[in-house]
């Protein structure tokens, strides 16, 4: 029940209709019975300044940041975590007393994501396809765990930026052309392209190069056409739902501090 002590957090976006976390997040707070309600907002490019001031004008604990304003809300936050300033993203702000910090929680999501399914990453070598922002978390995510990462992007400027921002974490480079020689090394294949979204979009990597054995990841979360094409042909196949919950989960945990209930949160997502 919503009541005047309710502390409420949300989530900005454009388009937001089709977002998973106020389910998720609204769960979890029923499990725990913490006073807390979770809305959606949708925010249009141009009023993000604004929607930043309101969450200290309406005093809201929490906030979740979508596509496409988790670069831009950055300059308008009091504080940034290290974490977030390195990777050029924030996906999640936190309002003490009108103090708005900055956090990013896709790369432990990502990696948190991989752990649970028992995929090391330490020596791992690791195609990444995009150079967009949830690359960036990706490829810091991997990066700080020890793995090798090549990176293919459609507009290769954009992976050679990230190359050049993150060589001093870890082994980072940039390919120009995926063939099947080149592909035989990799054990992990990532998609963070959003290629894959709509059903008519192009695969971001011929289906015919993943080898079996292979672990291909993809972060979008519904099972994408080559997430079914790397499952016929004999990789494990992981979506993008194990990263929701988990970037979700230390949201929760920075914004409640406390612990988020976890399976309670799987089993909305799941349905
Ligand atoms: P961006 O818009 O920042 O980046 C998009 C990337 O996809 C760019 O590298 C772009 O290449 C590439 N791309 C787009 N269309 C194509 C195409 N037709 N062929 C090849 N490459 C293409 O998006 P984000 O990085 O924020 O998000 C990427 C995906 O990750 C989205 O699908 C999003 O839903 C998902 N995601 C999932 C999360 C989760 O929790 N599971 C968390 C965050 C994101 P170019 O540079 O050439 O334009």
């Amino acid at each position: 029940m919503i009541t005047g002590k309710t502390k409420v957090v949300c989530i900005f976006g454009d388009p937001i209709e089709h977002t998973l976390s106020p389910l998720m997040h609204n769960a979890a707070f029923k499990e725990l019975g913490l006073d807390y309600c979770y809305v959606p907002f949708l925010v249009k490019k141009e009023k993000i300044k604004d929607a930043v001031e309101a969450i200290r004008a309406l005093n809201i604990r929490g906030v979740n940041i979508t596509v496409p304003h988790k670069e831009a809300v950055m300059s308008y936050l009091d504080e940034i975590s290290e974490e977030a300033k390195y990777i050029g993203a924030v996906n999640t702000i936190l309002n003490e007393q009108g103090n708005l910090k900055g956090f990013n929680t896709d790369a432990y999501g990502f990696v948190k994501s991989l752990k649970e399914e028992n995929i090391s990453l330490k020596d791992k070598f690791i195609l990444l396809l995009g150079a967009g922002g949830a690359a960036k978390a990706v490829a810091y995510g991997v990066l700080k765990e020890g793995a090798n990462i090549f990176i293919f992007n459609r507009t290769p400027s954009k992976a050679y930026k990230i190359k050049e921002s993150f060589s001093q974490i870890g082994k980072i480079e940039v390919i120009e052309q995926i063939t099947p020689e080149i592909i035989e090394k990799f054990h992990i294949v990532i998609n963070a392209t959003s290629s894959g979204l709509k059903r008519d979009d192009p695969m971001p990597l011929e289906p015919a190069l993943l080898k079996k054995g292979q672990t291909y990841v993809d972060l979008i979360y519904t099972k994408t056409p080559l997430l079914k094409e790397a499952e016929s042909r004999g990789c494990e196949v992981i979506d993008g739902l194990g990263m929701l919950l988990w970037q979700a989960a230390k949201a929760f945990e920075i914004w409640t501090s406390t612990p988020a209930p976890v399976d309670v949160m799987k089993k909305f997502l799941k349905k």
